[in-house]
């Protein structure tokens, strides 16, 4: 049974080398790092090594009024580490943070745009955003694209599963994930932690893929395989067992 954190910010561990030894020890698979502003981007690449661990990359709604010169950056490292990032993000909206959503929009639509010139995927963060997140997606026309700690409700989430998209949820149960995980498909559902958020690790991808699994009435075995194979796909990304 092959694991895979799908999202999170190991570089922000206390110590990010121990946490990934610990994490591959406890049957982790494979884990995606991503970054949400160029210094944190950084970090998670220079942790990447294309086999196990991998680097999404980006600015997201937290530094969207901080960083500048960003899509330069960007191509460049996408261009430096091909086989280690694979993806952009975490971009997208979040109605909490300083900046203001003009200019968060102006980074998010121009990063959908540059993850669109790779043919590489999106991990979308939304907070409190989630209709115009999903406005943006669709006028941008955004080509592949995971919906990290989704928040949104029913209608949303059928309506980004229609569109081709991935919705990605963390090893915590509320009555509304749970309704969400029951009405999707295997085929939409993939699993992170977003640790060290939260007190998380990756290893606790597991408990995701237990809830997942009973509340869908399938065998661990076949939750897991389900949503290591739309990982790959979605990050085009070799995830094998072992050492
Ligand atoms: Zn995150």
């Amino acid at each position: 049974m092959l694991l895979v954190d799908a999202h999170c910010h190991i570089n922000l561990a206390k110590n990010p080398k121990e946490a990934i030894s610990s994490a591959l020890e406890n049957g982790v698979a494979a884990i995606i790092c991503s970054g949400d502003s160029l210094k944190d981007s950084e970090e998670c690449i220079e942790l990447a090594d294309g086999k196990r661990i991998f680097a999404t990359i980006g600015v997201g709604p937290d530094f969207a009024c901080k960083e500048t010169n960003y899509v330069e950056w960007l191509k460049e490292k996408i261009k430096e580490n091909k086989g280690k990032v694979v993806g952009i993000g975490e971009i997208g909206l979040d109605a909490k943070v300083e900046c203001n959503v003009k200019k968060q929009e102006e980074v998010f639509r121009d990063q959908i745009k540059l993850a669109k010139e790779f043919g590489m995927p999106i991990v979308v963060h939304s907070r409190q955003m989630i209709n115009r997140v999903i406005e943006i997606l669709k006028e941008e026309k955004a080509e592949k694209a995971m919906l990290h700690f989704f928040e949104g409700d029913e209608k949303h989430a059928i309506e980004l599963a229609s569109m081709g998209y991935f919705l990605s949820f963390p090893p915590l149960e509320s009555s509304r994930r749970n309704r969400i995980i029951k009405m999707l498909s295997l085929n939409n559902i993939v699993t992170e932690t977003d640790s060290p958020f939260a007190g998380k690790e990756p290893s606790d991808v597991l408990k995701a893929v237990e809830i997942i699994a009973r509340i869908k009435g399938v065998s661990m075995e076949s939750a897991a395989d389900a949503i290591t194979q739309n990982i790959r796909n979605l990050f085009n990304i070799n995830i094998v067992q072992g050492p």
